[in-house]
């Protein structure tokens, strides 16, 4: 059984969506993924860190051939957007092949709206994207969240991946920032 309150570093989070919560609606993506890339052979694109969870998850339940990649983009500093976007890792040729981008959050939108287009500049038959989360409230960009976990309030989350100063990944729970 969750904590309904964890302190990471010097802040107090409630928890917001339970661990069988997250699982039962991974359980429903998942279907809808198999349906769509069963027979396709996609690639699993999975931005580092906060995505490892959720990615996970959605690999271990998906049923045909696939393959698995990872690049890493960064944008937030403690509780703040920069603004601007960092991209780095040497990606794995997506070309004429169906990608899968896996995030654990969509806030303003701005780390996609940086990514999408760079992933697209490399001729990928198709490209989709899964997010654990989605602030509708923050969006600030014309995106599109294909497989889209939970809708959530415009308030810092930690848990599932997703970290306050680089702690706090490791729950398997989403916590809120109290007040
Ligand atoms: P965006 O570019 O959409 O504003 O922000 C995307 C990235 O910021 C996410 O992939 C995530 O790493 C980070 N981020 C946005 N909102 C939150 C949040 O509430 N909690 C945490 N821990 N990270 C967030
Ligand atoms: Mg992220």
């Amino acid at each position: 059984m969750a904590s309904e309150k964890i302190t990471v570093h010097d802040k107090v989070f409630d928890l917001l969506l339970s661990q069988s919560e997250i699982e039962a609606r991974i359980d429903q993506l998942s279907v809808l993924i198999n349906e769509h890339y069963r027979e396709q052979c996609p690639i699993f694109l999975m931005v580092l860190n906060g995505a490892f969870m959720f990615g996970t998850e959605l690999v271990k339940r998906f049923q045909g051939p696939c393959e698995v990649s990872f690049l890493r983009a960064k944008s937030y500093v403690g509780m703040a957007s920069s603004g601007s976007v960092q991209v780095d890792g040497q990606l794995s040729p997506i070309k004429n092949r169906p990608v899968l981008l896996i995030e654990d959050i969509v806030d303003s939108g701005t780390t996609l709206a940086k990514l999408m287009p760079m992933l697209r500049d490399e001729n990928p038959i198709s490209l989709r994207l899964a997010s654990l989360l989605f602030k509708p409230a923050a969006l600030q960009h014309d995106l599109k969240v294909d497989y889209c976990g939970f809708e959530i309030p415009n308030r810092f989350v930690v848990g599932y991946g997703l970290d306050y100063n680089q702690l706090g990944r490791n729950y398997p729970a989403i916590y809120v920032l109290e007040g």
